[in-house]
């Protein structure tokens, strides 16, 4: 039963926001779970914390002008939705990638609130980027777009106002050229990036984190429920840095990654993708910039499916598998292919990549009971390690890497705790989609009535 708070909020939001899709379907999936917590505290509804959580505290929009290499000016439309700043700094990615809107940034914003809220670290939430297709662009023009981008976003950003970090199209090589251009404008050497490299600041692990968290948050689920990740045969959606290191450890953890895709396809490898293929994969998509269909034609093991999208399906969640790490992009799995994940027997489902499940998928996940891992807890540990950046940047300080993962290893064993433990709480133990929600959400709302009316 949705609450008739949420109800009043959420067709407001409809009302003022109809062609924000992404964003209202975020907003519906953590509202219609909020129930049991409005009803026990009938002061968030006093306060109006749904209505003050749902409209970000500030979004900039700005133009970004840039050459590119035939000497022709181009056209971007930046942004940075900096939504909360109830919990600490906005904190959360730039993403670049043609279908950068509003609603999309939004979406994630809203997502990171919670999400930050669940690493427990005092991080609010922000998204910001631009509707900029780094692919197949040369070096120059990334570093000329990059540049330009924060001749802007400079003004707004901040070690302890705004800190960005990568999403989607930004990776080490933008963040170097942005905080490079940070630095020069501001005449500061700070932490007012995460994700940025070892050798001037960065934290080691950083890029593994994702993944790792994720597979983490899995494991987690399959204690809770006296089963191990050994041998689980695990689909991989995606192929850039969070589908890597899903890989990684998963095979660190004795399970098999057998599948692998990008926007073009998907590999289906039966034998398994061990250390030294995903050495070559690494190799293919972060050195070369090149396309997963290539690994067929390298592994003989392995069959390559072109994307065909006069299908109401996607065929890579229909390969026989335990587990499924979707790790592209949102809303890449459907509710059909969450019939066809759960008919094969997939036991658990941990998101890598942000909402990348349907609200019908969703639905089926939590009705089947099977271990789901959403979104904003399973990947947490992304941006619970940017958190650890962040410390070590305050400190002048420079962890080792073990230091770093068994950090990041508390921080997601905690949150499993967490949405597990409100999960029970409310009265429907196991459901971790409602448990991140109503774990998250608490710290938000309570902060937000702490601090008053801002
Ligand atoms: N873009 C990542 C996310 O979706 C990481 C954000 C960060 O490290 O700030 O959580």
């Amino acid at each position: 039963m949705i609450h008739s708070y949420a109800t009043e909020a959420l067709e407001q939001l409809h009302n003022r926001h109809a062609h924000e899709r992404e964003f209202l379907q975020a907003a519906e999936e953590v509202l219609e779970t909020l129930g049991p917590a409005l009803e026990k505290h009938p002061e968030y509804r006093e306060h109006a914390i749904l209505d003050r959580v749902l409209e970000p505290e500030r979004i900039i929009t700005f133009r970004v002008p840039w050459v590119d290499d035939g000497g022709n000016v181009r056209v971007n439309r930046g942004y940075r939705v900096q939504f909360s700043s109830v919990l600490g700094p906005y904190k959360g990615g730039l993403r670049f990638h043609p279908s950068v809107n509003q609603s999309i940034l939004k979406f994630l914003g809203f997502e990171q609130i919670f999400k930050n809220a669940l690493t427990g670290r005092p991080i609010g939430g922000g998204k910001g980027g631009a509707d900029f297709d780094p692919k197949g662009k040369s070096d120059r023009e990334v570093m000329a777009f990059c540049h330009s981008f924060m001749n802007e976003l400079f003004r707004y950003i901040g070690a302890d106002t705004d800190v960005p970090a990568g999403d989607i199209g930004v990776g080490a090589r933008e963040v170097g050229y942005l905080f490079g251009q940070y630095k020069r404008l501001a005449n500061e050497f700070t932490g007012v990036f995460t994700g940025k490299d070892p050798k001037w600041g960065g934290s080691l692990i950083r890029p593994e984190a994702t993944g790792y968290g994720c597979v983490y948050f899995c494991r987690e689920m399959a204690k809770s429920r006296g089963e191990s990740l050994e041998g689980k045969r695990c689909i991989v959606s995606g192929s850039g840095n969070v589908a890597q290191y899903t890989c990684e450890k998963l095979i660190q953890l004795g399970a098999k990654p057998v599948a692998l895709s990008d926007s073009g396809g998907f590999v289906h490898d039966p034998d398994g993708i061990d250390v030294e293929k995903l050495a070559w994969v690494m190799e293919l998509k972060n050195e070369r910039r090149g396309r997963i269909s290539e690994y067929a034609d390298e592994f003989k093991s392995a069959t390559y499916t072109a994307s065909d999208r006069s299908l109401s399906h996607n065929p890579i969640w229909s390969i026989e598998a335990d587990a499924a790490f979707p790790s592209a992009t949102q809303n890449e799995l459907n509710g059909e292919d969450a019939t066809n994940l759960l008919k094969n027997g997939v036991k658990y489902v941990s998101e890598g990549a942000n909402m990348p499940s349907t609200v019908e998928a969703v639905t089926k996940f939590r009705e089947a009971k099977i271990g789901y891992g959403p979104a904003k807890a399973a990947n947490a540990g992304g941006v619970g390690t940017s958190a650890l950046e962040m410390t070590q940047n305050g400190m002048r300080d420079r962890w080792d890497a073990e230091r770093v993962e068994s950090e990041l290893l508390k921080i997601m064993v905690q949150i499993h705790e967490d949405c597990a433990g409100a999960a029970d709480t409310y009265g429907m133990p196991g459901d971790l989609a409602a448990g991140a929600n109503l774990a998250g959400f608490a710290k938000v709302a309570d902060a937000m009535i702490e601090q008053g009316v801002v």
